[in-house]
């Protein structure tokens, strides 16, 4: 049927529900903000969901996509020993998007069962633990934040030419020098990137403006998977789309934002 929905999600393991019940307190906001996003994906009975993730197998230059028929995932290295997935791939879509794809930019195909933790988040925070619809996960690369944009153009493309209803998820976590709490301690850069970015995502000529941020500013404030939006940015930039935050919440000195695109 063709490309229908797209959102921007964080991938803290705390969001795990197993993980949650340790440390309950932490993102009380950003729980209810993805369980109405789990809402809109049911509600669009989607057939697959592209995800892409800064935490899977990353080549300096080239995309990767992780082919399986069937993924798992668990949450094991963060002491959950309980939760276990089960999501299919789509074969037939991803073979499809390798080949449309590999003569226009660098890609690269691997294929491991087992699923990164930042897809994991997204799977179980999103579609539960035995899913029906389809899972693609996508590395982001070593390359520039524009490469990613016109990748995602082009992946926005071949999920049109299919049959199946597609949607999008990028996972990415804004600034890790918000505060004290924050392993690398706090910066200036950190607030004034987060808010720019929310500020950005919700113009119309948003997209041209987070391309053009200040290569030292984003780099002081240390986002996770900063590229990934990017890749969601170019597949809805040809969509008469509306951006709406539905969250931003901050723990453990890391900006966590959860966002609809709407069309
Ligand atoms: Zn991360």
């Amino acid at each position: 049927m063709s490309f229908v929905f797209a959102a921007l999600t964080p991938h803290n393991p705390v969001l795990v529900p197993a993980l949650a019940a340790v440390d309950e307190a932490v993102l009380p906001k950003t729980r209810s903000a993805l369980s109405l996003v789990a809402n809109h994906i049911a509600a669009h009975e989607l057939d697959t969901l592209f995800v892409i993730t800064p935490h899977a197998e990353q080549l300096p230059a080239a995309f990767g996509l992780n082919l399986c028929p069937q993924y798992s995932g668990n949450f094991v290295q963060f002491g959950d020993l309980a939760t276990s997935l089960s999501v299919p791939g789509d074969m037939h879509l991803a073979y499809k998007t390798r080949e449309y794809i590999e003569t226009k930019k660098p890609f690269s195909v691997f294929s491991q069962e087992l699923l990164d933790y930042g897809t994991a988040v997204v799977v179980v925070t999103l579609l539960g633990t035995s899913s029906a619809c389809a899972v693609i996960p996508i590395s982001i690369s070593g390359a520039s934040i524009q490469e990613h944009y016109e990748f995602g153009m082009l992946l926005r493309k071949q999920a049109d030419m299919t049959s199946r209803k597609v949607g999008v998820v990028a996972t990415t976590h804004l600034s890790h020098r918000l505060d004290a709490s924050s392993p690398s301690g706090a910066h200036a850069a950190g607030s004034e990137f987060d808010s720019r970015v929310q500020q950005h995502l919700v113009q119309k000529t948003g997209a041209k403006k987070l391309l053009d941020l200040d290569e030292r500013l984003v780099a002081n404030a240390q986002p996770c998977g900063f590229p990934a939006l990017f890749v969601l940015l170019g597949m809805i930039s040809q969509i008469n789309h509306k951006p709406s935050i539905i969250d931003y919440e901050v723990a453990f000195g890391i900006g966590h934002i959860t966002a609809l695109f709407d069309w």
